[in-house]
């Protein structure tokens, strides 16, 4: 057995969108395997931590950082987006206006952190509640990749916190951009 220690890193992600869009649920979600239908606003920005034995020599440190109430603003301190190293902007696939509120997080995020060389922060789009939807309008491939394209987001996926869609498979596409960043 090897005596190498481990590669430890430490990434900032922050959740961000619009109230109800299921940001904390997703968190909960993926932090653990729970969820909770019963679910209230919690209060102030706090973070969740996530442990992920990445590879043989790695293990990450994902801080998961929840705005929890601070939504009806569409922005955020500067503080919040401190050394951040990632981004998921979440909307409600149920609720259009969420969607529409997409380009005004993405503007935020930008215009508040930048990589050293100048560039946005990885920032990946969840699609959520896809639970809630047979036909969901938002999950028409070449639409989202052009919207994803034009916004500058790195992806995107159709999630579901209740039903645990897509989360992991987001979270690990992020994980691989911040990466790829450092
Ligand atoms: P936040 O304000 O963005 O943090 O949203 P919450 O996580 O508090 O979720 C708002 C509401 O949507 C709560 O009633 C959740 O139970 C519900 N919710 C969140 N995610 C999902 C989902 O994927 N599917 C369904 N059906 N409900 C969800
Ligand atoms: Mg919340």
């Amino acid at each position: 057995m090897s005596m190498k220690e481990k590669t430890e890193l430490l990434f900032k992600v922050l959740v961000i969108g619009d109230l109800g869009t299921g940001k904390t649920s997703i968190i909960k979600r993926y932090v653990r395997q729970f969820f909770s239908i019963h679910y209230r606003a919690t209060v102030g920005a706090d973070f969740a931590l996530k442990i992920l034995n990445w590879n043989d020599d790695t293990l990450i440190r994902l801080q998961l950082w929840d705005i929890a109430g601070q939504e009806r603003f569409a922005k955020m301190t500067r503080v919040y987006y401190k050394e951040a190293n990632g981004a998921f902007v979440v909307f409600d696939v149920t609720r259009a206006t969420t969607y529409e509120a997409v380009e005004k997080w993405k503007s935020d995020l930008d215009s508040k952190v930048l990589l050293p060389n100048g560039s946005p922060i990885p920032a990946v789009l969840l699609a959520n509640k896809c639970d809630l939807v047979s036909e969901n309008l938002y999950s028409n491939t070449t639409q989202m990749n052009e919207f994803c394209a034009e916004k500058d987001f790195a992806g995107w996926f159709e999630t579901s916190a209740k039903e645990n869609i897509g989360i992991d498979e987001a979270a690990t596409f992020l994980v691989k951009k911040i990466i790829e960043t450092e």
